[in-house]
């Protein structure tokens, strides 16, 4: 298959930027991998909304500044700070402009609170946010006939020809295995999750981008930033990852031990909306106190009609469970939540590897720092995706040759894909989780490497489990290599036998 704009993943960065080369190129093909059949995608789960300065008489860019670079902990890169958010207004009225229905009265933008924000600035659609913008970009996107959407294939490894990026190899869902060749190949695979067992992320968040590019040679850094979100519902009858938002604690629910005390003002002026590594591990050392696996969250502070209109998902999936929130105490625990670091770009989504770019979750762009500020990750990926388009636009159209290899599968027998993912799984929430050690790090590292030993190597032809496998070794291993690097506890980063 062939194209001039290859886009992997259909998450907000990238269906953004497939619209936006799709439309101003009518006539150039763009391709769009969504690797599973169903359309599943972090932005679906997006809750909360986007942190932008619209009502600048009480709030302004300097704020959010000050806020992302404080939550950044002194590692954001301060222009790239600027730049997002000094865009941000821009490409959020593109999207109401598309379609997208933030929640507002008497024409003003209503905006909520998070964790770390000085200012009421995120904008929301319920607590559905990331479904409403997936669902208009996902017709728009739809509705334009030189976009060619395929659902249900992975890309695994990069395409390279001296040097260059040409495009992706791909495996479909029966078996398929086959080139997509292109001039610009975008990386925009979003999260990576699933490599710990209790994450918020759903199950396409593999890190298969990171993995794909390391692979490369893709500069990665910042892997040892995993933010952890210290509301994770924590119930025995659930079978899929589901998040409280922190903006339940910004319409005023408050944290409780299993003991009933109320424990975030003893950690943190700011208590409860704290910046989420700080209730992390507030909430991490009271279920240790009280030795639970999980704390309670108390909504009867707000008023039951904010509580059904402003959330109903969180109230519904509640209900489902058997729990009335305006009454009953939701059980909560800290999950790993989003990927601070990635694939190194810089303002227009370059890599250091030529016509390959990354965009999104998948991305460190400087802007999080040690620590992500709430709600600031839809809004880079859409002015990511604007700005990579931008820097795309004139590239020309290579033509390229297809070196197309099928190998035999190297796992007819053998190897427990699912057990491995699940020790992986466990041995990553305890020794590289919200606290962590030298010698747990250690340990990790060492049973990463006998995992991928017995997982040994992949072809294509052994499928998308054993490849998401071989893809969360790799980033697990990131991670915890690029933990052991780190000599000063900063941000989200925290072992306890350092300073
Ligand atoms: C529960 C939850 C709540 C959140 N709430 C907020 C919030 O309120 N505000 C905020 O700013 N951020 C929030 N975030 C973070 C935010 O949603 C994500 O960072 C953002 O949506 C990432 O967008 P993306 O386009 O980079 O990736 P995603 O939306 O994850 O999309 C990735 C896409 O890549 C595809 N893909 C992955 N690997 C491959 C492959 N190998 N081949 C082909 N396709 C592939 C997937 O199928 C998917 O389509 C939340 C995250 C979660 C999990």
């Amino acid at each position: 298959m062939r194209a001039d704009y290859l886009v992997v993943g259909a998450g907000v960065a990238g269906l953004t930027y497939a619209i936006k080369v799709a439309t101003a190129f009518p006539e150039r093909r763009v391709v769009v991998l969504n690797k599973c059949a169903e359309l599943m995608s972090n932005t679906r789960m997006a809750q909360g909304g986007i942190a932008v300065v619209t009502d600048t008489q009480t709030d302004s860019f300097q704020k959010h500044v000050n806020d992302t670079l404080k939550a950044g902990d002194g590692l954001c890169d301060e222009q790239v700070v600027r730049t997002i958010i000094g865009e941000g207004p821009e490409r959020v009225q593109e999207v109401i402009d598309w379609g997208v229905r933030f929640d507002a009265q008497n024409g003003k933008l209503l905006l909520g609170r998070e964790g770390g924000h000085v200012e009421n600035r995120v904008v929301h659609k319920g607590d559905q946010t990331g479904l409403e913008l997936a669902e208009v970009l996902l017709r728009k996107v739809q509705g334009l006939p030189n976009v060619h959407f395929v659902s249900g294939h992975m890309a695994y490894d990069l395409v390279m020809a001296d040097g260059v990026c040409i495009g992706a190899r791909v495996i479909d869902s029966d078996g398929n295995d086959y080139s997509v060749l292109s001039s610009v190949t975008v990386l925009a695979t979003g999260g990576s999750g699933q490599v710990y067992g209790f994450t918020t992320n759903p199950s396409i968040a593999t890190g298969d981008g990171l993995a794909m590019a390391h692979q490369a040679g893709v500069n990665i850094s910042n892997m040892e930033f995993i933010q952890f979100h210290p509301t994770a519902l924590y119930h025995p009858k659930m079978t899929e990852p589901f998040l409280i938002s922190e903006a339940i604690r910004g319409a005023g629910a408050r944290l409780l031990n299993t003991a009933g005390e109320y424990f975030m003002k003893s950690y943190d002026e700011q208590a409860d909306l704290a910046p989420r590594d700080v209730v992390s591990r507030a909430v991490f050392n009271e279920m240790q106190k009280t030795q639970s696996d999980h704390v309670l969250l108390d909504c009867s502070w707000i008023d039951p009609n904010e509580l059904s209109s402003h959330f109903p998902t969180i109230s519904q999936k509640c209900a489902a469970l058997g729990l009335a929130i305006q009454t009953d105490n939701i059980p909560v625990r800290p999950s790993a939540h989003y990927c601070c670091g990635g694939i190194d770009t810089d303002l227009d989504g370059n890599t250091n590897i030529s016509r390959l770019y990354a965009i999104g979750e998948c991305a460190n762009t400087g802007l999080h720092g040690a620590n992500r500020l709430a709600s600031n990750s839809l809004l880079e990926a859409l002015v990511m995706a604007h700005r990579c388009f931008l820097a795309t636009e004139h590239i020309a159209v290579v033509d390229t040759t297809d070196e197309s290899m099928r190998l035999p599968s190297l796992h007819n027998a053998g190897v427990d894909v699912r057990a491995l993912r699940k020790n992986l799984g466990e041995l990553m929430d305890t020794h590289v989780g919200i606290i962590r050690t030298e010698l747990g790090l250690k340990h990790a590292l060492q049973e990463i490497k006998r995992m991928s030993s017995v997982l040994g190597a992949v072809s294509a032809s052994d499928g998308t489990g054993f490849m998401e496998l071989r893809n969360l070794l790799i980033v697990a291993e990131l991670i915890v290599t690029q933990s052991l690097n780190r000599k000063k506890n900063v941000g989200g980063f925290y072992r306890s036998d350092l300073e």
